[in-house]
């Protein structure tokens, strides 16, 4: 399994369906999310391909509790002790493995076809337990700093977590990259998925990393700006209009 460089610091595991990236500190390793189930040895051969060793993962942090993103979590947690983190809202799903709250599938054709056939909330994982929540705003003091942004809709305890010494912002699934930025593929609360893209869309960042999807190294926060942001002429035109 490759891993490939976003940026210094930063590298992209791609895990099948989904994305974890590992952030290189001088603290030793973070991984962000962890998969599907069985993809545990495609993120040591991550690990083994940036010359490290697994026991130099510290750090599980998760930006939900879905299966896509838990899923190979309890293995990798055996193999190396990293300390884990989640929302307090999902940690319950990651502790019991399952089941996991419903989601109304994206609007669109394909994102509800590809959310029925990817996303099956009764199915169980190995559970997980989660070491510390996460708190709104606050910075771990992990690889130089990382800031913790709740974004619920797709998922009621879903973060998104930006880097702060690189300005690369984690995601997870408040948007994917698929074809262009775009829906996750199902919402558990739309109106707050969409306020959750807003709320991406006001940050200043250069680089992105998705759940699902390529990464944008650079100029990261125009592209959010452009797709969920206020356009700033059409603040223009209301202060004209007024
Ligand atoms: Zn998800
Ligand atoms: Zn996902």
């Amino acid at each position: 399994m490759t891993v490939k460089r976003v940026i210094k610091g930063v590298h992209v595991v791609p895990l099948g369906m989904a994305n974890a990236f590992l952030i290189e500190g001088d603290d030793g390793l973070t991984l962000i999310d962890a998969g599907f189930p069985g993809k545990e040895a495609a993120v040591f051969g991550a690990i083994r391909g940036l010359g490290r060793s697994s026991n130099q993962l510290e750090h599980l942090i998760f930006t939900h509790g879905h299966p896509d993103h838990i899923g190979s979590a309890a293995a990798i947690v055996r193999e190396t002790g990293a300390r884990t983190y989640m929302h307090p809202l999902d940690i319950p799903m990651a502790e019991s493995g399952g089941p996991f709250r419903p989601m109304t599938p994206a609007p669109g054709l394909l994102r509800q076809g590809m959310c029925r056939l990817f996303f099956h909330p009764k199915k169980l994982m190995d559970p997980v337990a989660i070491n510390q929540p996460l708190i709104d705003g606050e910075i771990l003091p992990i690889a130089g700093g990382i800031e913790v942004i709740h974004t619920p809709g797709h998922c009621a305890g879903q973060v998104a977590l930006l880097w702060r010494p690189g300005r690369m912002l984690f995601a997870g699934d408040v948007c994917m990259n698929i074809m262009g930025l775009g829906d996750p593929l199902g919402f558990e609360n739309l109106q707050e998925g969409r306020a959750s893209q807003r709320k991406l869309g006001s940050l200043s960042f250069e680089a992105v990393g998705f759940g699902h999807g390529q990464p944008i190294a650079y100029d990261a926060s125009t592209r959010f700006r452009n797709k969920y942001g206020q356009n700033p002429e059409d603040v223009h035109q209301q202060r004209s209009a007024a």
